[in-house]
């Protein structure tokens, strides 16, 4: 097998993500080079503020960490469009890995009870395989030693026999519909919902809509990456 996976990479040897050399045995997905030019928010004050800004006065939100900066073009673009579509599911666990250790460090989420992802729809489920958010919330779980419970916020399909008012709502900001199936379960709970990119907030937000339906919940939010300007 080790035979195999030698000449298979003989002709296609790992790259890096970002710039394409020819990695070392040691690296992975990004060479050194372009490893030590992650973007890295690193706890900025001033993008912690802004962060909070995107969901002030629409949803209450506890706090909000991001872990990296995305640019068009940039380093994580291309090591997110890695793990959404090229299946390398790694990436997660490789972001995961980073973010907790620092997260855990912070302290600033030491008091939630459980790490909830942004869902994905069955049908995108079944196409692409897998949630590209399951290893980067497995984990942070096991880092920060908090449950995840990957299957109590589900995406549901708006049925064509919606009324009209729910119609509207769809062009308004709603085109997508998330469940929650159990409004107990995280009674005078504190959930960390996870993401991989924030843009303009408004799929985090239609989740956090759905999840305040519990009584006396407390939501934090982590992800991957936030962009401004895209
Ligand atoms: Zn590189």
């Amino acid at each position: 097998m080790q035979y195999l996976k030698e000449i298979f990479c003989l002709f296609y040897p790992n790259i890096c993500v970002n710039c394409e050399v020819t990695l070392l045995q040691n690296e992975k997905y990004l060479c050194t080079v372009c490893n030590n030019d992650l973007p890295i928010i690193d706890d900025n004050p001033h993008t912690n503020v802004t962060l909070e800004s995107t969901f002030f006065g629409k949803v209450p939100i506890k706090s909000i960490r991001s872990f990296l900066y995305y640019q068009k073009h940039g380093i994580t673009q291309k090591i997110i469009h890695e793990l959404k579509y090229k299946n390398q599911q790694q990436i997660g666990s490789f972001i995961g890995n980073w973010f907790g250790t620092q997260l855990k460090e912070s302290g600033i989420f030491n008091n939630i009870d459980y790490i909830i992802p942004v869902p994905l729809h069955s049908k995108k489920l079944k196409t692409r395989g897998y949630n590209q958010l399951t290893k980067f919330g497995q984990t942070l779980s096991n880092i920060l030693t908090i449950k995840y419970i990957p299957d109590i916020l589900i995406k549901v399909s708006v049925s064509k026999t919606q009324t009209l008012k729910e119609r509207f709502e769809r062009f308004s900001d709603n085109k997508t519909k998330f469940k929650l199936k159990n409004y107990n379960f995280l009674e005078k709970k504190h959930v960390l919902l996870i993401d991989d990119v924030i843009t303009t907030g408004a799929t985090l937000e239609t989740c956090c809509k759905e999840l305040l339906k519990t009584k006396d919940i407390t939501i934090s939010i982590a992800t991957m990456a936030y962009t401004q300007n895209l």
